[in-house]
Order: C-alpha cells, then structure tokens, then sequence
C-alpha cells in the first residue's frame, strides 16, 4: 500500500503516519526526518537543506526527489510506504508518479489531514523535538512522562528553529502556496480522501483507517 499523508506542517500527519506504518507493517519516510538526520550528521545534503529549512522554506525540488528516489530502492519499500512531508510540490508529485508509473504502479491513496491555520499557529509553539533521537511532543497534546526529557532516549528536547512562530508563519504561506494544490490534484486522480484533523489523536487515528481499511 502507498499512502501520501497531506496537511499543513503540525496538522499531526507525522504523528498519524508513524501510526499507519505501525499497523500496515510499512515504512514511514519522512523527508522532513531524513534532512534532519543529514543536519545532524553534517552531511553535504544536511548543509545544502539547512539554509532552506531554517527560513521555513522547501528544500529545490531536485534534492528532494533524488533523494526519495533512493530510499524507494531500499527493500522495506517492496510492500509500499506511507510519505510524509513528500510530495510538497505539484513537480514532486508528478516525478513520483512518473517513477511509479514506469513500474506500473501508482499511489494509493492521499490523505489530507486537516486543521485551520489559527490551530496550527497555537498547535507548532507547543511541539518539542528530541535532540537525540528526533522524536516529537507537545506539551499539552502529547506530552512527555518528565517535562522537557524524551521518552524514547532520555535527552533533552527543544523547540525546533522551523518550529518557532516567525518560521510557522512563513511555512503556512508556502504551505497554501505550493503543497495545497496537491489537494486538487489527488481528488482529480480519486485517491484523496480528507480526514478532520482538529480531532483527538484517536478519532483521527480512527478516520484514517476507516479510509484504508482493517
Ligand atoms: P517537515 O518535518 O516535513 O515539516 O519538514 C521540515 C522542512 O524540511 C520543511 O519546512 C522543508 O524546508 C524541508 N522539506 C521536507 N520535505 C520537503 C519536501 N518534500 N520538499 C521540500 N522541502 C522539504
């Protein structure tokens, strides 16, 4: 099964698709984790995304797709995956489908979570992020066992830079800009399917799998 989760940045579709990996027995790939990792690895990749990610700007497409293209080759990838934070442009979207489409495949299903834009603002200035292992709270949504300590690793957590209210703002803008058409996109294809994301966790849980089934 391949499933694209859509959504404003902090709609909760990280949350939701780690869940949906979970379940489906399928890899979540975030791009969003995976420059995060080159970020603290130090990588030419991580150097190259940095000064993008900190405005809250998209990374070029270019680095984008070579990079999701590689991971696909990766064999946890023969049964599907759920994708988070990619596609995020209407290019993105079209060389995913040229790619699966020269293996005769294609998406299975698009997931637009969504949230109004004043939830979002209030939801971002809340979330945490794990110096260590990368793992994301909310201080009243999801919060840890010990405030500011991960439950997974023990370090400290933080409020990423692209996390702070100046970066949101700007996210949301490029968000309306170039990764809502996506929406119109998958609906035309049918494979969209819209889930109330200003639902508890659960109940968006929930409505996601009565979307992909049991
Ligand atoms: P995320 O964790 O998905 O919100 O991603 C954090 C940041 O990484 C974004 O604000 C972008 O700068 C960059 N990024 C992640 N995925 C993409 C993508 N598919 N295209 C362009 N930039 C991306």
């Amino acid at each position: 099964m391949k499933i694209i989760m859509l959504g404003a940045p902090g709609a909760g579709k990280g949350t939701q698709a780690k869940r949906i990996a979970e379940k489906y027995a399928i890899p979540h790939i975030s791009t969003g984790d995976i420059f995060r990792a080159n970020i603290k690895n130090n990588t030419e990749l991580g150097q190259k995304a940095k000064t993008y990610m900190d405005k809250g700007e998209l990374v070029p497409d270019e680095l984008v797709v070579d990079l999701i293209m590689d991971r696909f080759k990766e064999a946890d990838c023969a049964n599907g995956y759920v994708l988070d934070g990619f596609p995020r442009t209407i290019p993105q979207a079209e060389a995913l489908d040229k790619a699966l489409s020269a293996n005769n495949e294609s998406v299975d299903f698009a997931i637009n979570v969504e949230v109004p834009d004043e939830n979002i603002i209030n939801r971002m200035s809340g979330r945490r992020a794990c110096v260590g292992c990368g793992a994301t709270y909310h201080i009243q949504f999801n919060p840890t066992k010990v405030e500011g300590i991960c439950d997974a690793c023990g370090e400290k957590l933080i409020l990423r830079d692209d996390d702070k209210p100046e970066t949101v703002k700007n996210r949301l803008s490029v968000y309306h800009d170039q990764t809502q058409p996506l929406i119109d996109y998958y609906s035309k294809k049918g494979i969209l399917a819209e889930v109330d994301g200003t639902q508890s966790m659960e109940d968006v849980f929930n409505s996601i799998v009565n979307v992909l089934g049991k």
